[in-house]
């Protein structure tokens, strides 16, 4: 769902640590990122911290600048830091893009009191697929395409709008990367199961064998 970042580098230093040195990689298992602490899947920079803790970072997480010029906040107009601990210790601060909670490495307005996490700070002001256009707006102007709601917490942040069969039509920004998430979980599961089904078989019908003294069915 985000810009992707072109020719990431096969190996960065950690920001809040540079000596040490984090690897691309590509695998399907979800992990949560030790910048932003959101999930990801796929691409991602991992280091192997030993005793099987490891450190994985997004890729626009790790290679995210040190301002941020945004569309929707007049190109530069104001001034986004990125801080790698929220701006204060109040508990609850949510992304002025998505509305969900940020944890550490947030894009910070001080003079706004704005966060944008760095992952909603990719999302593209244009998407054009399948010939159609998305445009990403400050809040969805009717109901919501996917959740069907216009009054929530959701309708208060970041939509994209587009023409479907000649209507307008909206979907906010926290239910896409909800679509994204249950999208890439279904398919993690469906490789897990091509995986390890035929090892669960074996092992059912050992038991079965043993256990009721009978073949599996
Ligand atoms: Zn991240
Ligand atoms: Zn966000
Ligand atoms: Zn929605």
């Amino acid at each position: 769902m985000y810009q992707t970042v072109n020719d990431p580098p096969p190996e960065i230093s950690h920001r809040a640590q540079p000596e040490h040195k984090l690897k691309l990689m590509t695998s399907a298992t979800p992990y949560f990122c030790d910048g932003c602490k959101e999930l990801g899947y796929g691409v991602r920079y991992t280091r192997d911290c030993g005793g099987g803790h490891s450190i994985h970072l997004h890729t626009h997480c790790a290679l995210a600048g040190d301002t941020l010029v945004h569309p929707l906040y007049g190109y530069g107009k104001m001034e986004f830091r990125l801080l790698l601990e929220p701006p204060s210790a109040v508990q609850g601060r949510a992304c002025d893009g998505c509305g969900e909670p940020t944890l550490d490495y947030v894009y910070h307005c001080f003079e706004q009191d704005l966060d944008i996490h760095p992952g909603c700070a990719t999302l593209p002001q244009r998407i054009v697929h399948d010939g159609r256009a998305l445009e990403l707006r400050w809040k969805a102007s009717r109901p919501c395409v996917q959740c069907g709601d216009n009054k929530g917490r959701r309708s208060m942040f970041w939509a994209y709008s587009s023409y479907f069969d000649g209507e307008v039509v909206d979907l906010h920004v926290a239910c896409l990367k909800e679509n994204a998430r249950i999208s890439w979980e279904a398919t993690y599961r469906n490789r897990m199961h091509e995986r390890y089904g035929k090892i669960s078989l074996v092992v059912a019908s050992v038991v079965c064998s043993l256990v009721f003294g009978t073949q599996w069915p």
